[in-house]
């Protein structure tokens, strides 16, 4: 039986509810399609400073690097909220394992279905027959790796891009559209920044080796509302670390949920950390309400991308597509629905899978 080695990292608040309901669902791929997961869990957020006094300890980073795939809950703790900005949460744990593993590229998919239409925040003429978007956000680069200076009176972030760190983002980026509607919207504020002529230039220098593809561009602020006014005519955007960030967000929130949409942060190598796209939601932490279908989905992520399992992250898929006609969490409620709690909506999902 083929065994895959995972990093499991829960985190803080829902982190580890979330992460619970995903191994069960993942244990029913296990049975059903004869292969072997092996967890390893391991300490990283709030919960690794109070045992460790870091965010991210050194054996858990020695844990990822035994591993085939790291599977991420989220990190975030209020606790720690004022601590200085080189021992942040998140700036620790985050950018930490992205830049040891060279996580470059971030796919950030947002989707409706459309049964679930009413739970996006658009209007009924808009979202009606859903959206299928897939964000590509280099990961590694620009502002948040920049050169920083912090004085009493000053502040600044280098946003810096090198040609071969567009490439490879961009490349990605076709692949990915190879695959779905072979459409990808470049997506940088190349009106005003260097950084983003460099990218909006490599991008369409890329794009000469997928004629394949159509490529589209759009400035940030513009794209933005786009997304907004039009999501269904997205398939592929491209776009650098900050503005993907924002961008990303944007697009989860208009699906209705944070708790429904997953990420996968990959390497050259197609090594991955997958995780949900929301944090840790510490409200929620603790009272079995939290959706854990983006854990889910991106244990699905991991599947397809660094195992290639494909037709195993597509049975999680079609599960969580099954389970949603009957079951809902607080945050996707509708009429003539159950309501279930994070557990039960992993056991639905899993039951799902079938045997
Ligand atoms: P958040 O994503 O935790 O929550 C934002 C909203 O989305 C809240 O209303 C929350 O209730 C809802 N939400 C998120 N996940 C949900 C789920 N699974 N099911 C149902 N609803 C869900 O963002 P925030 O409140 O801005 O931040 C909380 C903490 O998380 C902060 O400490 C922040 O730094 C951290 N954070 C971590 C990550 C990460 O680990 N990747 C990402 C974003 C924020």
């Amino acid at each position: 039986m083929k065994t895959y080695k995972i990093a499991v990292l829960p985190g803080d608040g829902i982190g580890p509810e979330i992460m619970k309901a995903a191994q069960t669902v993942l244990d029913a791929v296990s049975r059903k399609f004869n292969v072997e997961f092996n967890y390893t869990e391991a300490d990283v957020g709030g919960v690794a400073i109070e045992k460790h006094g870091t965010a991210l300890p050194k054996e858990t980073v020695k844990i990822c690097e035994n591993s085939d795939a790291i599977l991420f809950g989220a990190v975030g703790d209020p606790r720690y909220d004022d601590l200085p900005p080189e021992k942040k949460i998140e700036p620790v744990a985050l950018l930490g394992l992205r830049k040891h593993f060279d996580l470059f590229a971030n796919l950030r998919p947002s989707f409706l279905y459309p049964f679930l239409y009413r739970t996006s925040p658009l209007k009924e003429s808009i979202v009606k027959e859903g959206f299928d978007i897939l964000i590509v956000r280099e990961l590694t680069s620009d502002a948040y790796f920049g050169k920083k200076v912090l004085k009493e009176d000053m502040g600044s972030d280098e946003m810096l891009y090198r040609k071969p760190e567009v490439e490879r983002i961009a490349k990605t980026a076709f692949e990915a559209a190879r695959k779905r509607k072979k459409y990808v919207t470049c997506v940088d504020k190349s009106n005003v920044l260097s950084s983003s002529i460099l990218f909006r230039r490599t991008v369409t220098e890329v794009a000469k080796k997928y004629p394949d593809v159509k490529l589209d561009y759009l400035f940030i602020d513009n794209a933005t509302t786009m997304i907004i006014k039009r999501p269904k005519d997205f398939d592929v955007m491209v776009t650098t670390n900050m503005f993907g960030d924002i961008l990303s967000d944007e697009a989860a929130m208009l699906s209705g949920s944070l708790g429904m949409l997953p990420s996968a942060s990959i390497n050259e190598k197609g090594f991955g950390m997958y995780e949900p796209a929301g944090g840790s939601a510490p409200k929620m932490a603790g009272k079995n309400t939290a959706n854990p279908i983006a854990q889910i989905l991106s244990a699905a992520l991991m599947l397809r991308h660094s195992f290639k399992m494909e037709k195993e992250a597509q049975a999680i898929e079609s599960a969580v597509q099954k389970t949603l006609h009957k079951y809902r969490t607080k945050d996707i409620m509708e009429e003539g629905m159950e309501q279930v709690g994070t557990k039960e909506m992993g056991e639905k999902i899993a039951e799902n899978i079938g045997r």
